[in-house]
């Protein structure tokens, strides 16, 4: 029999992928977008699925739409991703951040409880819950310290999504993935700044790249690869919390300079700290840090362990963080080239 899935925050970056490979494997497909006047789906169109995607109005703060949509799709898998899932902005935006991203999860958690408490949950949670990192690499069982209100939320709905695995043996699933980026990611993430940035100085902007802190470590992945995992640990026999990682971390500082690299530019840095640049070999200025992109508190080192979903759901990465770069950087110098960049 066909499955149906229910995915929220489906025009965000995981979601257009997510539902393209739902939809590859033979999933009917209904992605809950919440409306609003520049509702966009390019991400759909991008991968070519936007007409085989149906659309549900949702939004996460409205109990009764929550409980109604999930009603109505009668789905048999639900992938919340809908987040309010900036961290900087978190900083600037508590309280909606926390309503969105913790109760949010819990509307859901709730609304599956009471229409068919068989429907399978997977809840989209974060490496920023280790935040200022207990131990290196953080697994599944490394102790929690977010540094920021995202991260605090996302903890909170990690937590509710065990105990109502625990108290009502929903089939509840916490994935904790690391970083993972692609061509879709949004750009105000530090990856896709720097490499539409870079891309629109290639073709002519005369304003640098502003960046904040060079030198935090992430472990980044591709998206692609992530939402694979996503699938794999819904269709587990036992609901369970699942860290996805590629086990490697680069700085900020060293996806500026391999970007730089395949858009053909050579960075030479000079200053240090807040009055840190890069000039190109012609002098000119493509790299300036300011001080307003730093937090008010980072999260310094992020190195996941993927062990347990590695060896119990045969999962893992297959895009290098080389190969990452590249198909970021080569898909920002071609949006340029055509004239259709937006940052
Ligand atoms: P995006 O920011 O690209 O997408 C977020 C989605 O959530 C968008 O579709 C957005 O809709 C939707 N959304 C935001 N607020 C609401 C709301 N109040 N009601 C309904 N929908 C809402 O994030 P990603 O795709 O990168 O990430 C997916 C999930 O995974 C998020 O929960 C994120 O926090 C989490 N995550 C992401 C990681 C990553 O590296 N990408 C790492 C770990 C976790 P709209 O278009 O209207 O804004
Ligand atoms: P995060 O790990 O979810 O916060 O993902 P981001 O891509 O937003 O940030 C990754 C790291 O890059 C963080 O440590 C940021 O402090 C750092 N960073 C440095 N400069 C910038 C910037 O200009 N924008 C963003 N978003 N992050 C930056």
């Amino acid at each position: 029999m066909t499955k149906r899935a229910l995915v929220t925050g489906v025009t965000g970056q995981d979601g257009a992928y997510l539902c393209k490979r739902l939809i590859e494997r033979g999933y009917e497909v209904h992605g809950a977008y919440r409306r609003s006047a520049s509702s966009d789906f390019w991400r759909l169109d991008y991968l070519g699925i936007a007409d085989q995607v149906k659309r549900v109005p949702f939004d996460l703060l409205e109990p009764s739409n929550i409980l109604r949509a999930i009603d109505k799709v009668r789905p048999d898998e639900i992938y919340n991703l809908a987040a309010q899932s900036f961290v900087a902005l978190s900083f600037e935006q508590p309280i909606y951040t926390t309503d969105a991203d913790a109760l949010g999860p819990l509307r859901i958690l709730e609304a599956i409880r009471t229409v068919d408490p068989s429907i399978r949950f997977y809840q989209a949670s974060t490496s920023e819950m280790f935040g200022k990192v207990q131990e290196t690499p953080q697994k599944e069982s490394t102790p929690f310290y977010p540094r920021s209100p995202y991260g605090v939320a996302k903890l909170y709905a990690h937590w509710i999504t065990v105990n109502y695995r625990e108290s009502y043996n929903l089939h509840a699933t916490s994935g904790i993935l690391f970083n993972h980026e692609s061509p879709l990611r949004g750009t105000e993430f530090v990856t896709r700044k720097i490499t539409s940035h870079l891309a629109l100085i290639k073709h002519g902007r005369t304003a640098p790249l502003e960046l904040g802190n060079l030198d935090a470590h992430r472990d980044w992945g591709f998206a692609g690869d992530y939402v694979e995992g996503m699938i794999q640990m819904v269709q587990a026999d036992q609901a369970d919390d699942f860290v996805l990682s590629t086990g490697e971390m680069h700085t900020v500082r060293e996806f500026v300079n391999r970007a730089a690299e395949v858009a053909g530019f050579r960075l030479h840095w000079e200053g240090e700290g807040a009055s840190e640049f890069a000039k190109d070999d012609d002098g000119k200025t493509i790299v300036q840090i300011k001080s307003e992109f730093y937090r008010p508190a980072e999260v310094d080192t992020l190195l996941g362990d993927s062990t347990k979903a590695r060896t119990q759901l045969g999962w893992k990465p297959t895009t290098t963080f080389q190969e990452l770069v590249e198909m970021m950087m080569t898909a920002d110098l071609d949006r340029a080239a055509r004239g259709i960049l937006r940052v």
